[in-house]
């Protein structure tokens, strides 16, 4: 089977299969579109399954497009929160303040406010509480998928050397980190993160602590485990778990949160977020060919994810 089958729409090809590329695939097939994707890895071996994966616009530019973005994506994630096969939950926690300013997307979280001292983790300054869906990638992108194949989307597991060797009449290119290397754009780097996967000792709350003196920390519970990370470090192209590190983000981890203190480790993975000075959505042309550029999205993939599959199908077009 092929989208090549006739019919109404465009034939379009989406290059790559984590959350940015599945979830344009869908929203272009809901759009009329014969649609593709093709992935040189199962989804379960993206960037995109190692993220936390808390809606949280990290590293990522420009910051109106972002702020725009990832309001569209919250209205969705938070619908999908109403359907307990996503994966998806609404929950409350912390973004802990060590400067003087607040969290800068605060005001794109409806409800959010300052949190009260009953609230903070020991020596926090101050922070921001609000309910923010929060993702498990494990569940959520099988049910992407399944989503994907039930609308008639169509998957081909292929690496693509050339994106003139994938048919269609446009390509969307959402490869993450392997995107720009096939547009000729050498912006892209990698921000490699590691996180450790605990017992979930009965958390309610997530917590972020981004301006963390050791680096950025965060804990998100998800019912099986918690996912405690983590690290940012750009250009590292590693994908093995450093023990030294894993000690260093537990103990930043269990400070903020000491209900962790041995909970047992489930399960560690690092990930390579595709870092680019600001995320690429855009239209060119390439051997005479329509190409919808989106990539970049740094650590706020899965934040950034709706909004931006409603910008590729604007600009695919009809
Ligand atoms: C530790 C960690 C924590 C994170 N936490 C969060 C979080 O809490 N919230 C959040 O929003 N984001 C988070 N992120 C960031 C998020 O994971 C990424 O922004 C997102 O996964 C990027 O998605 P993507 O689809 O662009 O790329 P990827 O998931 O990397 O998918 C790329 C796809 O392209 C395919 N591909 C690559 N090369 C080719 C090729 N040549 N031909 C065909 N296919 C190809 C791959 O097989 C894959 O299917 C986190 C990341 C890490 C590492």
């Amino acid at each position: 089977m092929n989208a090549d089958d006739g019919g109404p729409g465009l034939r379009v090809t989406v290059v790559g299969g984590g959350v940015v590329g599945l979830t344009c695939a869908l929203q272009l097939r809901r759009a009329g579109h014969r649609t593709e994707v093709w992935s040189a890895d199962p989804v379960e071996r993206t960037t995109s399954a190692v993220a936390a994966a808390i809606w949280s616009p990290y590293r990522a530019a420009p910051a109106d497009d972002v702020l725009r973005w990832g309001a569209v994506s919250l209205a969705a994630l938070t619908a999908l929160a109403d359907d307990p096969a996503s994966g998806v939950v609404l929950m409350p926690g912390t973004v802990v303040h060590r400067g003087a300013e607040p969290v800068w997307w605060a005001s794109a979280v409806p409800g959010s406010r300052p949190a009260t001292a009953d609230e903070l983790p020991v020596g926090a300054p101050a922070g921001t509480r609000c309910v923010v869906p929060v993702v498990d990638m494990g569940r959520y992108l099988p049910w992407l998928v399944e989503q994907c194949r039930s609308a008639g989307v169509v998957p081909r597991s292929a690496r693509v050397d050339r994106l003139a060797d994938v048919p269609g009449d446009v390509v969307v290119l959402a490869a993450g980190l392997a995107s720009g290397p096939l547009v000729g754009d050498d912006s892209g780097f990698p921000v490699q993160g590691q996180v450790v996967r605990l017992a979930d000792p009965g958390l309610t709350d997530w917590i972020l602590d981004e301006e963390n003196a050791g680096g950025v920390t965060y804990v998100v519970p998800r019912g099986h485990d918690v996912v405690c990370g983590g690290t940012a470090v750009e250009g590292a192209h590693g994908t093995e778990p450093d023990p030294t590190v894993e000690r260093d983000l537990l103990g930043r981890t269990i400070a903020l949160v000491p209900a962790l203190r041995g909970a047992p480790v489930l399960t560690r993975a690092v990930g390579l977020r595709p870092g680019r000075p600001t995320v690429r959505l855009d239209r060119t042309e390439l051997d005479g060919r329509p190409v919808v550029a989106c990539y970049g999205h740094g650590g706020a993939g899965v934040t950034l994810s709706w909004g931006c599959a409603a910008d590729v199908v604007a600009l695919v077009g009809s």
